[in-house]
């Protein structure tokens, strides 16, 4: 079975794969998981990717065996789209569970190559296989507090579209979220959390400040998740291991906004 089929929950399975005569080593870096210098997992896999930010065809960076041989990388547009059908599924409680299975996680036990890194919190509400529909080898995972990214969260972001060439990072804020709501009213009161949590406070008061003054607003709380998302997607787009990848048109990163309501994800507008 060809691994853009194993991708594509829908059934749509995409064309124009290519092959790439350089699989063992980059096969063995997905199976290792070792991260080496110098940009080799992404820059040798662009001069094979042919897919762009507003096509629709699947390139691959190897042949046509098994999960662990071949790995189809989607276009970031497609990607988006797989990841916006499968939250479809789940708000209109029509889950396929895809990719739960054993054979999904044999076939994935030689190597992975995620469609996407899912950039959000720890929220125990906000779980990205569940709300996307996805299983075992779709996604990588970031998840801290507000999705605050410091140095190895920031790192771990990195790693995917760096090394694999995962097309697509979506930073996900979410509705009522709490590490946002105590960090506004940490900020409100001028009261210091405790522990490390005040790292937290400190990483949320820039969106604070640009959502929620000179006058704090009623939906304080949801205007500074909405700007907080907006700045680490922009940080992220500036981040110089990525940038050029977003410039090419290989790697794109979008904010969205999880309702915890109607489980849905909305994108954020303007991007
Ligand atoms: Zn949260």
């Amino acid at each position: 079975m060809n691994y853009g089929e194993l991708l594509d929950s829908s059934g749509q399975v995409g064309s124009n794969r290519v092959r790439d005569a350089s699989l063992p080593r980059r096969r063995f870096l997905r199976t290792t998981g070792i991260v080496v210098g110098g940009g080799v997992g992404l820059f040798s896999l662009a001069g094979s990717v042919g897919g762009s930010l507003g096509g629709a065809a699947v390139t691959s960076m190897a042949g046509t065996a098994g999960p662990g041989d071949a790995c189809a990388v989607p276009s970031p547009a497609r990607a988006l789209d797989r990841l916006l059908r499968g939250n479809a599924r789940w708000v209109a409680g029509e889950l396929r569970h895809p990719h739960q299975s054993v054979e999904r996680r044999e076939a994935q036990a030689a190597g992975q190559c995620p469609l996407a890194t899912v950039v959000t919190c720890i929220d125990s509400r906000v779980s990205p296989e569940v709300l996307f529909d996805a299983g075992i080898g779709d996604l990588f995972v970031v998840r801290t507090a507000a999705h605050v990214l410091d140095d190895i969260a920031t790192g771990s972001v990195e790693y995917g579209p760096h090394e694999l060439g995962t097309p697509l990072i979506l930073v996900l804020g979410h509705g009522r979220c709490g590490a946002v709501t105590a960090a506004v009213e940490a900020i409100r009161d001028r009261s210091k959390l405790p522990g490390h949590l005040q790292t937290i406070v400190e990483a949320v008061r820039p969106a604070y400040e640009s959502a929620c003054r000179p006058e704090p607003t009623r939906d304080c709380v949801d205007r500074t998740i909405h700007a907080h998302t907006r700045r680490t997607v922009g940080e992220l787009r500036r981040d110089p291991l990525l940038a050029s990848s977003v410039e090419k048109g290989r790697l794109r990163i979008v904010g969205g906004y999880y309702a915890l309501d109607t489980g849905r994800v909305s994108l954020l507008r303007g991007q």
